[in-house]
């Protein structure tokens, strides 16, 4: 049992950014974090690995955290279309665990899950062992869906043709594609139907790579072939960057959806419009969540997003399984974004003490996200938005009169841009 002095310094902290107030002065009833205490992690991205620090630091380290996470290290999808354009490295959008496992004392298992027992509260790894738990945390991103885009899979075997929506190795190969474009040369990328991971990211990543073309190869064009009907996100600041600083590079072409990819002819092929050819071609299949999610039952929203309580990002279909970030269906309005993936894990950090200690969840979670985009090497956008939580329609709403979208580019968004990045690995690692 934890001293009452401890327990409620932890509390504090929560009560502090406003998560779960109902949390302080609980000691007294507090169970024995031995006996009720134990949490599993599934993914240490950007829900995972907030999820494994707040949990641990706002419960006064009562509550045991286990990560299980395949990746040597935090490598960061914000920014890493910067590395995609060259003014960025990997080392740049890398971090290492070493802080949650040796200041926040969390267990850590370089493995993968491969089957989860909600009933037994059990999770199977790859590496063989069986771990219990009280709470799962489940964050495992996105999965890509080849399956609607006839001859991709195999084209991203063979390293032809890549997505980049999962920073690592498939980054930098890439980058090489787009150093090896000859000047004069064309770089087509396509959107997925919406909701997908990050929906200014495609936007973002072909604004630069115009950027990169601009200084370098200064014939060559980009090419966006939206299956949606407009721009997903920042609209009128991304069509005004293209009108203004790349007139005559960038083609903006909404409504085709890619449905093939022919690899020897380097073509897209879509459900209506004739094909296209270029040089290098990424395109970004429809998604969904996470793989262990779908084989765990959990995404039961059109069979591609897990449905949760939105106060506590407690599973609709399994008990005690917390589900955050991407894998799960958005509130009207929440994007799936870093920021909200690090928002959802701190409302469900706090729910979870409040669950395992039995006390009241916080009713009234407010989450928020702003996204920045840069424009060029030295200018940035962004839209922010507030969201509370509605405990009569139970679900997340904007507050009206919050957030908000950048009025142009500029250079000290730029700035403010960065500093997001760094602050967010920081609260989500350090
Ligand atoms: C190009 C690009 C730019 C972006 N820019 C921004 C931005 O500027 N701002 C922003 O807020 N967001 C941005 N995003 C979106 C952001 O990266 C995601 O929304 C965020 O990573 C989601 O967090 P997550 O925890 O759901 O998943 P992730 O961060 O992807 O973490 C999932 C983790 O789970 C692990 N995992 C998966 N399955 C298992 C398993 N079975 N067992 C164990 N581990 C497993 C994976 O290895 C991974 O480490 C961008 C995305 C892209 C692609």
């Amino acid at each position: 049992m934890q001293s009452r002095r401890k327990f409620l310094a932890g509390a504090a902290t929560v009560g502090a950014i406003g998560l779960a107030p109902a949390l302080s002065g609980c000691a007294s009833t507090a169970r024995s974090a031995a006996g009720k205490g134990k949490v599993v992690i599934v993914g240490a991205g950007y829900g995972g690995s907030t999820a494994a620090k707040y949990i641990r630091e706002w419960s006064n380290n009562g509550i045991s955290v286990t990560v299980i996470e395949p990746g040597d290290a935090f490598i960061s999808c914000p920014i890493s279309n910067l590395v995609i354009a060259g003014a960025k490295s990997m080392q740049d959008i890398t971090t290492s665990y070493d802080n949650l496992r040796q200041r926040h004392g969390v267990t850590w298992v370089k493995s993968t899950v491969e089957g989860i027992d909600p009933a037994g509260h059990t999770v199977k790894l790859a590496n063989g062992d069986t771990l219990g738990y009280d709470k799962l945390v489940l964050s495992p991103g996105i999965d890509l869906m080849f399956d609607q885009v006839k001859g991709l899979l195999a084209a991203r075997d063979e390293g032809k043709i890549l997505q980049s929506m999962k920073a690592g190795p498939e980054t930098m190969a890439l980058r090489r594609q787009i150093e090896a474009l000859p000047d004069g040369g064309v770089f087509a990328l396509t959107v997925p139907l919406a909701p997908y991971r990050c929906p200014p990211g495609p936007y973002e990543r072909a604004t630069l790579v115009a950027a990169y073309f601009k200084q370098h190869k200064p014939r060559s064009k980009v090419l966006i072939f939206d299956s949606n009907d407009k721009v997903q996100s920042k609209e009128p600041l991304f069509k005004k960057a293209w009108a203004e600083q790349y007139k005559g590079m960038v083609e903006y072409i909404p409504d085709h959806k890619v449905v093939g990819v022919n690899t020897a002819r380097m073509e897209l092929e879509f459900e209506v419009n004739d094909p296209v050819k270029a040089d290098v071609l990424n395109v970004i299949p429809p998604q969904r969540a996470g793989i262990i999610a779908q084989r765990t039952g959990l995404a039961n929203m059109n069979a591609r997003w897990c449905g949760v309580d939105y106060m506590t990002f407690e599973s609709a279909v399994h008990k005690d399984i917390h589900v955050l970030g991407d894998s799960i269906q958005l509130s009207p309005l929440m994007p799936k974004s870093g920021h909200m993936a690090n928002q959802h894990a701190k409302v469900a950090a706090a729910a979870i003490i409040a669950m395992l200690y039995d006390q009241p969840v916080n009713p009234h979670p407010v989450v928020m996200n702003t996204c920045y985009s840069m424009v060029n090497f030295k200018e940035a956008i962004h839209v922010a938005t507030v969201h509370q939580y509605d405990a009569e329609k139970k679900t997340f709403l904007t507050v009206p009169g919050s957030g908000g979208i950048s009025a142009g580019p500029s250079e000290i968004e730029a700035t403010y841009a960065d500093a997001w990045a760094h602050n967010i690995w920081r609260d989500t690692l350090s």
